[in-house]
């Protein structure tokens, strides 16, 4: 794929990343911190997106503005090697798919990992999806509705062909002959190939 740097993935969420990584990098950029489940799930989905270790290592110390240099080698790095599989039992992670977002921890206060159709509540999934989304009442009822049967993936599936509508998606084509989103990765993929 294209090779991607630290300093690309702000534009890179806003076109083209599913709510669930949406929703971490914007938690990342407003605390300048992610718990340790967030920073995991962001930091595989980023290595899956083409983000190499060093730009990822320039990446995260960029975005922990709290903090000194010292305390982010001391505390932080050692953990997103070991995402490349270059520490400890180099053991190489693949990034999460759908299902182990969905069915793992469930998000406590301040914690912001996991899937906004199955973890936010009602109100918190309707105000983003109208506020950061941009959506249409009638598109969010939708959406909301097919999380409320627990249609999580058709629901991600939804909201990923009104993204791309000005690109040629319509309704029911999901990711290409009417394929639901699986893996946050395979979004990605797909949003790229129809930017192209
Ligand atoms: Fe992310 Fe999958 Fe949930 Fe979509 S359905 S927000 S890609 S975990």
């Amino acid at each position: 794929g294209e090779e991607i740097t630290a300093e690309m993935v702000p534009d890179l969420a806003r076109q083209s990343f599913p709510m669930c990584m949406r929703s971490l990098e914007d938690t990342l950029r407003g605390s300048k911190h992610l718990k340790h489940e967030g920073r995991q799930q962001y930091n595989l989905f980023l290595k899956g997106i083409g983000l190499s270790v060093e730009e990822a290592i320039v990446f995260w110390r960029k975005a922990f503005k709290l903090i000194t240099d010292d305390a982010f080698n001391k505390n932080y790095k050692y953990n997103i090697r070991h995402g490349y599989g270059l520490e400890g039992s180099r053991k190489n992670y693949s990034p999460k798919s759908c299902q182990q977002i969905i069915t793992g921890a469930t998000p406590g206060p301040g914690q912001a990992h996991g899937c906004p159709f199955r973890h936010y509540s009602e109100a918190n999934l309707t105000s983003s999806l109208l506020t950061t989304y941009g959506l249409s009442g009638s598109d969010t009822k939708d959406i909301v509705s097919a999380v409320k049967s627990s249609h999580y993936h058709l629901a991600c599936t939804r909201l990923f062909e009104i993204q791309h509508a000005k690109l040629g998606v319509a309704k029911g084509e999901g990711l290409g002959k009417g394929d639901s989103v699986d893996h946050p990765n395979r979004y990605f993929d797909r949003s790229r190939a129809l930017y192209k």
